[in-house]
């Protein structure tokens, strides 16, 4: 049965505020603007074919529609998650399995917060909170956790105490460079797949756990294997 999380249901907004540079206009589109000469925030992966990242957790009719995705085409895609702490809590039998079936689990805070004047302490807190679900979920899962750490700020807010934050606990800042919901709008699944598979290569995809989502992914997945292959592992 579908459960619904106690956390507050979710808007999601890209305004993307930069680290210490001086941006004279307030960037209302969706796509996160490039950053000049950072390395500490990712928007593309050109390491990889493609990269499809889903973001927040709380639907399980979703998940559980990206489980028969990834039982289908297994390591064929990278598929990052980011649930934020409270979903992955409540769902953490199904996350446990995605984790089994070669996805990665990855931190989205553990309130689904916004750092847009938020104090450092909080989002330490938040993400360190968020950090210890993650750990719980991959020992379910019987699972080492990968690597590389990623951390995606929820809306694409993030400030320099983020950055500080995330060097400190080896996290790197992970946003997205197509997304399906444009200005946040809500589109079709045929329109959210047209988002996916024309993605450029070594593109950063922005999934939600919606179900419509994984309905678009489902059409859009054999044409960007098609086109830019498989991730190889
Ligand atoms: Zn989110």
């Amino acid at each position: 049965m579908a459960q619904p999380v106690s956390a507050q249901p979710l808007v999601h907004l890209a305004f993307i505020k930069l680290p210490d540079t001086n941006t004279s206009s307030t960037n209302t589109d969706h796509r996160p603007p490039p950053v000049p000469s950072s390395s500490d925030v990712i928007f593309v992966d050109h390491s990889k074919p493609f990269t499809i990242t889903v973001d927040d957790g709380y639907s399980r009719p979703a998940l559980k529609k990206l489980i028969a995705l990834k039982k289908q085409y297994r390591s064929s895609f990278t598929c990052l998650l980011f649930p934020y702490g409270a979903a992955l809590k409540e769902n953490k039998d199904l996350f446990a399995q995605l984790i089994d079936l070669g996805c990665e689990v990855h931190n989205h805070t553990y309130h689904h917060v916004y750092f847009r004047n938020t104090t450092a302490e909080k989002e330490r807190d938040e993400i360190v909170s968020a950090d210890r679900v993650i750990d719980d979920v991959y020992k379910l899962a019987n699972q080492k956790r990968p690597g590389t750490k990623y951390f995606r700020p929820p809306g694409g807010f993030y400030d320099q105490n983020t950055i500080r934050i995330c060097k400190e606990m080896n996290y790197k800042i992970m946003l997205w460079n197509v997304i399906t919901e444009p200005n946040g709008k809500n589109l079709s699944v045929e329109e959210r797949a047209k988002y996916i598979t024309s993605a450029p290569k070594g593109s950063i995809i922005l999934l939600h756990s919606k179900e419509h989502d994984m309905d678009a992914l489902s059409k859009a997945l054999p044409i960007l294997l098609k086109n830019y292959g498989t991730s190889g592992h």
